[in-house]
């Protein structure tokens, strides 16, 4: 079932996806060679707590912590680690949810870790590319399939590939709601985008095939062949005067300055 929100729910869901941004942007201080993804875990709980907010991933179907961070071959959903220690080359993709007054806020960026490889920094700005050509296709009347064809054969074209097993989603009171949003899809199908729908989309593009492994520990997903994975996530609202952004990159693109992808 699709719930479409009320100005006042729409409101809400601005305010969790705010705080998503802000705490982006506290994480983007401390992402440098040497430091844990625990501890980039344990900031931004804090900092969510801090602003009267409940982090959304924290127990979530019993996953342990506040982030899914996932470096490098890791597509998503990653456990933080007091052994997983950044290095320099790495890249990081941080997702972080927020739960503000009932509603859910739900954002991710992929991160570098000091100086990378061009090849991977080319793979980052495409999958970012990606997300605003989806988001630019969220218009009311048209259909999930057109954000979907969007990414696909934009990131396709520039030689990647599109994770399939994972996807964006609806989003509201729960994290996940209808509809699924997928990276891959034909256009002018799906569902049918309505003025006052939350979705958020996240392009998973990989620098290799497109094959992923789920891993032991029950959570982390990885590409099969080990190349580098990128993943970067907006949650908008499809508005009567187009689609409105809800999470923000703003606040960590204060932070990176002129490093910023
Ligand atoms: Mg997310
Ligand atoms: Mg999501």
């Amino acid at each position: 079932m699709i719930y479409l929100k009320t100005e006042e729910e729409l409101e809400w869901m601005r305010l969790a996806n705010h705080l998503v941004g802000k705490t982006q942007g506290e994480l983007a201080k401390h992402i440098q060679p040497g430091v844990t993804t625990l501890q980039l875990d344990k900031i931004a709980e804090e900092f969510i707590r801090d602003n009267g907010a409940i982090p959304a991933f924290l127990g979530y179907n019993g996953f342990p912590n506040s982030l899914c961070t996932s470096v490098n071959e890791q597509v998503v959903h990653g456990i933080p680690s007091a052994k997983t220690v950044l290095q320099e080359g790495d890249i990081v993709s941080i997702d972080c949810g927020t739960i503000l007054n009932g509603f859910v806020g739900d954002s991710a960026y992929t991160f570098c870790v000091g100086e990378i490889d061009t090849k991977v920094k080319r793979l980052l700005k495409i999958t970012k590319e990606a997300l605003y050509l989806g988001i630019q296709q969220a218009i009311e009347g048209r259909r999930v399939g057109d954000i979907s064809f969007a990414v696909q054969t934009y990131c396709e074209s520039n030689g990647y590939s599109v994770v399939r097993e994972l996807v964006g989603h609806g989003i509201g009171r729960e994290m996940h709601e209808d509809p699924e949003v997928p990276n891959y899809g034909r256009r002018g199908q799906g569902p049918l985008l309505r003025s006052g729908m939350c979705i958020c989309i996240e392009p998973m593009i990989n620098i290799g095939g497109r094959s992923v492994v789920f891993e032991q520990d029950g959570w982390t997903v990885r590409t099969k062949d080990r190349k580098c994975s990128a993943h970067f996530e907006h949650c908008i609202a499809i508005r009567p005067e187009g689609p409105q952004i809800l999470s923000s990159f703003e606040f960590l693109d204060e932070v990176l300055g002129n490093n910023v992808i």
